[in-house]
């Protein structure tokens, strides 16, 4: 008899988004009149960049033409697109890195979940909560964690509570972790870190040893000056971090898909007996054997993403989204509700009024307000009582959900 991967079973079944899904759709059945305006999940609504399409096709044109055709590329992705990262994206923020140190992949979800491969069940893991769903599950899966809990903690892992009381920002871990998953700006919160915040993971990390793994995937949103786009600004990261980038949410990318992820040359972590590996060297092998590479056409569109015409295009779309935030920060503050995040990511993380549930909360908007958003209680047990509204959507709809939101709840 074939034996299945227990670890999975310890999963909870309603996963977040389908439950939203569900009951979005036993709503409009019922009231299939209704103009739901959706700013629940986090996906991107504009086109890809004229200057990315254009790449994006003239990688296909090559593909047509013997003299210009690629078949395997290199698994970690072309030179040509991590210099160009490493130039237009670190550099400009006084980070060194040489190509050997980033690989390109198929996204950072795939990446943030594959990195577990190469490294020991043993490891303490310490997740933010609320978090990104990810970290948490990827850990279940592999096995590094007992059952859950009541709450939906589980066992073995370690949970740093982000909530009003420390202002979203967890407090360094009160037992030794071998592993840190940082996300800023943060998913769900919309929050970010400052130097002195990073600064104080990457001592604590270098001092215990730890492992940082920064999830930079809404860097390219931060729009305050002197917040870290990268972990490597912080001195001292490159001996404790790896970092995850992606082109999902800075370009429009969810459906494309190409990320990055960094591990620099002097990352080291240990055998049992004490020796030093370079995880940089694990990851390569890892990669070699596991991945093939992403498309040519994709890569060549990425690449674009940085190219003269490009750049501008695409901060075009972020300002969009970003405008989208400020009017609902705008408004729901001025409907007297709290609300934090929404400056440097496209996420407002609001209080829910009157101390609802996040769940009841969900069902009050979409029956009263027919507006689809995401229950803070789904990232966690410390978001009961929040919840998430998205800034990828149009001028119209945001505009539209929040006088509803205003109508309903204003003073
Ligand atoms: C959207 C998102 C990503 C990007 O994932 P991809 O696989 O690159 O699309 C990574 N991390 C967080 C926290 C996200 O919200």
């Amino acid at each position: 008899m074939t034996l299945i991967n227990e670890n999975y079973l310890k999963l909870k079944a309603g996963y977040l988004f389908p439950e939203i899904g569900r009951r979005v759709k036993a709503f409009t059945d019922a009231n299939p009149e209704a103009k739901v305006i959706r700013l629940g999940i986090g996906d991107v609504t504009r086109p890809l960049a004229p200057a990315v399409i254009k790449a994006f096709h003239d990688g296909v044109d090559d593909l047509a033409r013997g003299e210009s055709f690629h078949g395997y590329g290199p698994e970690q992705g072309y030179d040509w697109l991590s210099k160009i990262i490493i130039e237009k994206s670190y550099k400009p923020l006084g980070v060194e890195l040489m190509p050997s140190e980033v690989f390109i992949s198929d996204g950072s979800k795939c990446d943030s979940a594959n990195i577990l491969d190469i490294l020991a069940l043993d490891n303490k893991v310490a997740i933010c909560d609320p978090v990104y769903p990810v970290y948490n599950d990827t850990n279940v899966m592999i096995g590094r964690s007992g059952e859950a809990d009541d709450k939906g903690y589980y066992e073995g892992l370690v949970y740093m509570p982000c909530t009003e009381a420390n202002n979203f920002a967890p407090a360094l871990p009160k037992e030794e972790v071998d592993i840190i998953y940082l996300c800023y700006p943060n998913n769900p919160t919309g929050m970010v870190a400052t130097r002195t915040e990073l600064k104080a993971w990457v001592d604590y990390a270098n001092a215990q040893g730890s492992l940082i793994f920064f999830d930079a995937a809404y860097e390219a949103f931060i729009s305050e000056p002197g917040i870290p786009h990268s972990i490597y600004e912080i001195e001292g990261a490159k001996t404790c971090a790896i970092e995850f980038r992606s082109f999902s949410k800075t370009a429009g990318f969810t459906g494309v898909r190409c990320g990055l992820t960094v591990i620099p040359e002097q990352l080291m972590a240990l055998t049992k007996s004490g020796e030093k590996v370079a995880l940089n060297k694990l990851w390569n092998r890892r990669q070699s054997t596991k991945f093939n590479g992403v498309s040519y056409p994709v890569q060549r569109a990425a690449a674009a993403v940085y190219s003269e015409e490009g750049w501008p295009q695409v901060q075009e779309t972020i300002s969009f989204y970003m405008e989208n935030a400020r009017l609902i920060l705008a408004g729901l503050k001025a409907a007297g509700i709290t609300c934090y995040g929404g400056v440097n990511a496209p996420y407002i993380w609001l209080k829910t009024p009157e101390g609802m549930k996040s769940w009841d909360f969900f069902d009050k908007l979409l029956n009263e307000c027919h507006v689809v958003g995401t229950p803070g209680s789904g990232f966690g047990p410390s978001g009961e009582g929040y919840f998430r509204l998205s800034a990828f959507g149009s001028h119209e709809n945001v505009q539209e959900a929040i006088q509803r939101i205003q109508q309903k709840w204003g003073k």
